[in-house]
């Protein structure tokens, strides 16, 4: 959320919609036109491979994208259209691109959410599904190429990333993205999720990361090290506030992130909201809704 702006337009220049752009021997990228204060420039859609491709978060269903991503695919076979998680700019063009392909849809597991309501409607694509599920450490092979699924729950609790070992590279989704930093949205976000599958990359030695939204990350670990740091920062920011008598949700949004763009301040809470969770379960406060404190 720190370094959530609008896109320049350089980076709209870097970011050519529905150009399908080689960014690695193994890996080409196509801009969806979807732009938005929650996307960036959009969701970036990948192709693996040079013969037989897999295509990475087809994004949505926007028929302009299918046409830019069939393009791109240019009669080649894709083998499996993989998706990290199941939020509506990521996974909605899977279906007509299997449609236009044959591809059977491969990766994370649809949700069932327990909270069916407005805000899970409004994100969520629950038409998502898949033929196979991948789980932690499964593989899906083409000709000179292997993507191995790196189960990393918390932005959603389906989220999946995948390592591209010929590359060194690691598809990471919304774990990780280039330009800013995730929201985490309660229940089915999880900050201790989260924080877990954090370190669980730091564990890696991915050489590169490719996120669905904003640049590439070219220093992996230092990139993680960095975004854990600021969420124990943001931690550390709450216990003061609280401490200091602050104890609605939005009154802490409000001294945290001061000159937040107005349209990402729900966002903003549903991450506060996300830390405020994880601190109770810790015993270190209690609360709930938009009603907290320190724990006695
Ligand atoms: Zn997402």
């Amino acid at each position: 959320m720190t370094r959530r702006q609008p896109p320049s337009r350089e980076a709209m220049n870097d970011f050519p919609t529905g150009v399908a752009i080689a960014i690695d021997p193994l890996v080409t990228r196509v801009l969806a036109p979807n732009p938005s204060p929650f996307t960036y420039t959009g969701t970036q859609t990948y192709l693996v491979g040079t013969t037989d491709l897999a295509v990475i978060d087809p994004g949505p269903d926007e028929p302009e994208h299918i046409e830019a991503l069939t393009a791109a695919i240019a009669g080649r076979k894709v083998v499996a259209i993989l998706c990290t998680h199941t939020h509506r700019d990521h996974s909605p063009g899977a279906a007509p691109l299997k449609a236009a392909t044959g591809a059977p849809i491969i990766g994370c597991a649809p949700l069932s959410l327990a909270d069916a309501g407005p805000r899970a409607d409004a994100s969520f694509d629950g038409n998502y599904a898949p033929d196979r599920v991948l789980g932690d450490g499964e593989s899906v092979t083409g000709p000179g190429w292997t993507l191995t699924a790196v189960a990393t729950p918390g932005h959603t609790s389906n989220h999946l990333c995948f390592a591209l070992p010929e590359s060194g590279a690691l598809f990471t989704g919304d774990h990780v993205m280039g330009w800013s930093t995730t929201v985490v949205s309660p229940p089915d976000g999880d900050m201790a999720e989260f924080m877990a599958s954090l370190d669980k990359l730091m564990q890696r030695e991915d050489r590169i990361y490719y996120p669905a939204h904003g640049e590439p990350v070219e220093k992996p670990h230092r990139f993680v090290r960095g975004l854990i740091g600021h969420r124990k920062q943001r931690e550390g920011q709450i216990l003061r506030l609280l401490k200091a008598d602050v104890q609605a949700v939005p009154a802490l949004v409000e001294r945290m992130y001061v000159g937040l763009d107005p349209r990402l301040t729900g966002a903003a809470g549903r991450s506060v909201l996300a830390h405020l969770i994880d601190l109770r379960a810790r015993g270190v406060v209690a609360g709930d809704g938009d009603n907290w404190r320190l724990a006695a």
